[in-house]
């Protein structure tokens, strides 16, 4: 419980109160937990432009080149110069 809520010795803040009840203004723990949910949502999006800009891998360079008819080389540098052009 925040907010003086619970208080018995009918105290109107921390320092008058003696039965020990938690004065911190429920904002505080609002705010403490928008805070966490919103580093959850700054990771997630980290990982995600992580997996958007890392080079791809030797498998999906083949799967391209399959995809375009082309060699493995050239499916690698076609798809470089795309991420290139997206940074
Ligand atoms: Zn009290």
């Amino acid at each position: 419980m925040a907010d003086g809520m619970g208080c018995k010795c009918c105290a109107y803040n921390e320092s008058e109160c003696g039965c020990g009840v938690d004065w911190t203004p429920q904002e505080i723990y609002d705010l403490r937990e928008k805070g966490l949910e919103m580093r959850e949502d700054i990771m997630l999006l980290r990982a995600r432009i992580a997996a958007l800009t890392a080079p791809p891998s030797e498998g999906e360079i083949e799967i391209a080149a399959e995809a375009a008819d082309i060699g493995y080389y050239e499916a690698k540098a076609a798809i470089e110069t795309f991420m290139e052009g997206r940074r």
